[in-house]
């Protein structure tokens, strides 16, 4: 473990290198290795799914510096925080992720992202409406999603009264 992965010639990972020298932050390997678990992934990462990356790859690094890694990161763009109302944060890589909004099931936990251009318009009438400047706005959907449908569809007993639920 641990020798040249093509990974370390990542460009984020060298932005975040730099953001650290540019702020007087020490660059250290344990810093490094949260970013690179973070910043190679595309999906919604949350302190628990970093920690289990990092274990997976024999890096043992205290939550400490998890979330302090993740608090400059934050802070640096490079990466965004979301909440799903899980009661904790998830984490998402910002370059070459445009913006998007997401729909999340409440069954399976899975988190679906999309991007809508009516949307996006009525976002800008919304502000201009109320006298507001748009900054920066987020959507989450929250739901059952079609597999966990599909699955209570199957599930459903089929000799009993015929299915009502369809709201
Ligand atoms: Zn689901
Ligand atoms: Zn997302």
């Amino acid at each position: 473990m641990g020798e040249a992965q093509p990974t370390d010639r990542s460009p984020l990972l060298d932005g975040f290198r730099r953001y650290l020298r540019e702020h007087g932050l020490p660059v250290t390997t344990q810093r490094e290795q949260v970013a690179e678990v973070i910043l190679q992934s595309l999906g919604h990462l949350s302190v628990d799914d970093i920690e289990r990356q990092l274990r997976e790859r024999d890096l043992k690094i205290g939550k400490a510096t998890v979330y302090r890694t993740l608090e400059i990161l934050a802070k640096s763009g490079l990466i965004t925080e979301r909440d799903f109302n899980e009661g904790f944060h998830r984490y998402e890589r910002v370059p070459g992720h445009p913006h998007h909004e997401h729909l999340i099931c409440l069954r399976c936990g899975r988190v679906i992202e999309f991007t809508n251009e009516q949307l996006e318009r009525l976002k800008t009438m919304i502000a201009d409406e109320h006298g507001f400047q748009h900054h920066h706005h987020r959507l989450e959907i929250y739901g059952v999603c079609r597999e966990c449908r599909r699955q209570a569809g199957a599930d459903r007993p089929v000799t009993s009264s015929p299915p009502i639920e369809s709201r």
